[in-house]
C-alpha cells in the first residue's frame, strides 16, 4: 500500500467490516482516503470455522460485489440461506421460502473473518493507505473546516470528513460530542457452532420461547458433517450459568437444552467450538453526522441481533454515506454540512424502522401473559397464511 501522507479528503477510523468497506467505497468515489485501526492477523480457514458469522442480505451482497470483496470469497465457505423457519411459544410457525419472492437466495451466512480477507484484498489492490494506529483525538483551527486526528503512534492526519466506524464503544462518537441512547437487555447473546446430526437443508431456524429467542443458520458442511452456527439471545442469568459450567458439563447441558427447544429437528446438537457470551443493547444516536464527521456502523447503531441485521444495517450505512459523497456539488468537501445531512436524511428510515422491528418482536416475546401470547401466535399463523405479506417480509428483509 501506497505510504501515507497526512492530508486527505476522508479520514476512516475502525477496521472493522464497516469501516473496511467505507474506506473502500470512499476511495472509489475518487476520494483520498486514509483509513485508521489496528490489522488483527486474520486465522486461516481450513476446518476451523470464525465463531461471528453474518447472514448477510442480497442488497449487502451487492455492495460487497461491487467493492471487488464479494468474488473473492471462496464460495465453499459460504451457506445460502433458502428459507427461513420461525417458531412461536405456542406451535404457530411462519415459514418463508426465498422462491415465494422470486429470490435465488433470502441471504448467505459468512464468517467474519472471511469478509475482512476480501475487503482487505480489495482495500490493497486499491492503494488504500491504512495507518496502525488508534485514534485519540480530534481538534480543529480556526478558519479550516478540516480535523486535525490525533493518532496512538503520535502522528496526526488532516481530512475533511472523518468516519467513526469504531464499534459500539465509539472514541470518535465521544470526542465529536454526539449523543448517545442506550438501553441494555435483560439477554445475552449465546455463540457457538454446532455438529448437526441431521441436514439443516438450507434452512435457518428461529424459536422464539419464554426464555429467549434461539437462532440456528446454516453453515457449510465440515467433515464431520452437517454444521450450523447458534445465536441464542438467553436471559442473562440463565446465560451467565452456563457459561460458567466447565467444558464437558456446558456441551451436555447445552445439548440437552437445544433437544427440548428445537424439537430434535437437527437430531442431536454438539458444540464444536467454545461458547461465548456478548451482552445485548440497544443503542442510537439522534443525529448521525454533523461537523464533518460522520457516524457508520456500530458507531451509529447497536440492534438486537434477532433480526441478524446490525451488519447490514452497517452496510446500509457505507452505501448512503458513499453516495452522498459522490452525488455532491463540485464546491463541496466531502465532509460538507449539506453532504452530511442528506446521508443522514438518506438512513433516517432505515435505521428507525429496524429499531422499531427488533425492540417490538423482543419485547413481544418477553411478556408470557396469555392474552398477548395467544394474540402473537395468532398473528403468526395469519401471516403464514399471506403469500403477499411474506413476499414483503422477504423483500424489506433482503435491502440494508
Ligand atoms: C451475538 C451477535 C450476533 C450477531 N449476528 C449478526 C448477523 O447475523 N448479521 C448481522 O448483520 N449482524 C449481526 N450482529 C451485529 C454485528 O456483529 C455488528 O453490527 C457488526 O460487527 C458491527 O461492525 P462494525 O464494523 O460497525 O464494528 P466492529 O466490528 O465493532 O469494528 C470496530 C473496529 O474499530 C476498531 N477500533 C475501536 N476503537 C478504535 C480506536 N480508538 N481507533 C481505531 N480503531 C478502533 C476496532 O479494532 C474494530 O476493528 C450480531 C451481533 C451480536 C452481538
Amino acid at each position: 500500500m501506497s505510504a501515507p501522507s497526512s492530508e486527505y479528503d476522508v479520514a476512516v477510523v475502525g477496521t472493522g467490516i464497516a469501516g473496511l468497506a467505507a474506506a473502500l467505497a470512499l476511495a472509489r468515489n475518487s476520494c483520498r482516503v486514509v483509513l485508521i485501526g489496528p490489522r488483527q492477523a486474520l486465522p486461516p480457514g481450513g476446518n476451523h470455522y470464525h465463531p461471528r458469522v453474518y447472514a448477510i442480505s442480497p442488497a449487502s451482497r451487492q455492495l460487497l460485489d461491487r467493492l471487488g470483496a464479494w468474488a473473492a470469497m471462496p464460495a465453499e465457505r459460504r451457506a445460502p440461506v433458502d428459507a427461513m423457519l420461525v417458531y412461536g411459544d405456542r406451535g404457530s410457525a411462519v415459514e418463508l421460502q426465498a422462491w415465494h419472492a422470486g429470490q435465488a437466495d433470502l441471504a448467505e451466512i459468512v464468517e467474519a473473518t472471511e469478509l475482512e480477507r476480501g475487503l482487505r484484498n480489495a482495500l490493497q489492490v486499491f492503494g488504500v493507505p491504512w495507518i496502525e494506529a488508534e485514534f485519540q483525538g480530534l481538534s480543529r483551527q480556526v478558519n479550516d473546516p478540516r480535523h486535525q486526528i490525533q493518532l496512538s503512534d503520535r502522528s496526526q492526519v488532516r481530512a475533511a470528513l472523518l468516519v467513526a466506524a469504531d464499534g459500539a464503544r465509539s472514541a470518535v462518537r465521544q470526542a465529536a460530542g454526539f449523543e448517545l441512547r442506550q438501553r441494555f437487555y435483560d439477554a445475552t447473546g449465546l455463540v457457538v457452532h454446532l455438529n448437526a446430526e441431521l441436514p439443516h437443508q438450507g434452512r435457518a431456524m428461529q424459536w422464539f420461547t419464554a426464555d429467549g429467542i434461539l437462532a440456528l443458520l446454516p453453515m457449510p458442511d465440515t467433515t464431520e458433517g452437517p454444521q450450523v452456527s447458534m445465536v441464542w439471545s438467553l436471559r442473562s442469568a440463565q446465560a451467565e450459568h452456563l457459561l460458567s459450567l466447565g467444558q464437558n458439563e456446558q456441551a451436555v447441558h447445552l445439548t440437552q437444552r437445544l433437544h427440548t427447544v428445537t424439537n430434535n429437528i437437527l437430531g442431536t446438537l454438539q458444540p464444536r467450538t467454545s461458547l461465548r457470551g456478548f451482552p445485548l443493547a440497544l443503542q442510537q444516536t439522534p443525529v448521525l453526522a454533523h461537523n464533518g464527521v460522520a457516524l457508520v456502523g456500530d458507531a451509529a447503531h447497536v440492534v438486537h441481533p434477532l433480526a441478524g441485521q446490525g451488519l447490514n444495517l452497517g452496510l446500509g450505512d457505507v452505501h448512503a454515506l458513499a453516495q452522498a459523497v459522490a452525488e455532491r456539488e463540485p464546491w463541496r468537501s466531502a465532509g460538507d454540512e449539506r453532504v452530511l445531512r442528506r446521508y443522514a436524511r438518506a438512513r433516517a428510515e432505515p435505521l428507525v424502522a429496524m429499531r422499531l422491528a427488533t425492540d417490538g418482536l423482543y419485547h413481544l416475546f418477553d411478556i408470557p401473559a396469555p392474552p398477548l401470547a395467544w394474540l402473537r401466535n395468532t398473528g403468526m399463523q395469519v401471516v403464514n397464511q399471506m403469500p403477499w405479506l411474506k413476499r414483503q417480509l422477504i423483500r424489506h428483509a433482503s435491502g440494508f
